[in-house]
């Protein structure tokens, strides 16, 4: 995907230069206390809550287990009904947050199905608002990202509160 206008593009090519070796930024960014800098939204028992670096819309959440496991076959019933109230409870702080008309909800199982990490599995929540495109972000080669990820991490983190696990 393209993105037109992407300032935090440079901070993403480190952040994977230097992260790369490290394997997993999910459970990289579970080990840091750097939440702000990670677009961490939420750590709990079960569950992480952290914006995508490589955004398809404002406000692209990445929901997972914490434990680094690659399919949602691999999780116990609790960790389903943890991460499930979490995507629940992460969709009220979105619509508080962002006031988004609608939402894609996803999970990419295997690289082929277009996982860019496939060892730790999550649940993608993309914000939709009417006109943002004429057709599906997965499929479009093109996207105007509007506001920057740490002013959209500002304005998510104030309705941090509404998501439980
Ligand atoms: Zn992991």
């Amino acid at each position: 995907m393209d993105i037109l206008w992407s300032p935090w593009r440079m901070k993403y090519i480190e952040y994977i230069t230097i992260h790369k070796s490290e394997g997993c930024f999910i459970c990289e960014a579970l080990k840091t206390d750097k939440n702000e800098d990670r677009l961490v939204v939420f750590k709990g028992e079960k569950v992480i809550v952290l914006m995508n670096l490589f955004p398809y819309n404002t406000g692209h959440l990445l929901i997972a287990p914490i434990r680094h496991v690659p399919s949602i076959e691999d999780l116990s019933k609790e960790e389903i009904t943890s991460l499930f109230l979490v995507v629940q409870t992460s969709l009220k702080m979105l619509r508080k947050a962002l006031k988004p008309d609608a939402f894609n909800i996803g999970i990419n199982l295997g690289r082929v199905a277009g996982a860019g990490l496939e060892e730790h599995v999550h649940v993608h929540i993309v914000p939709r608002w009417n006109g943002d495109t004429n057709f599906m972000p997965v499929l479009a080669n093109t996207k105007v990202i509007p506001e920057a990820l740490k002013d959209t991490y500002r304005k998510i983190i104030k309705y941090a509160n509404y998501i439980e696990e």
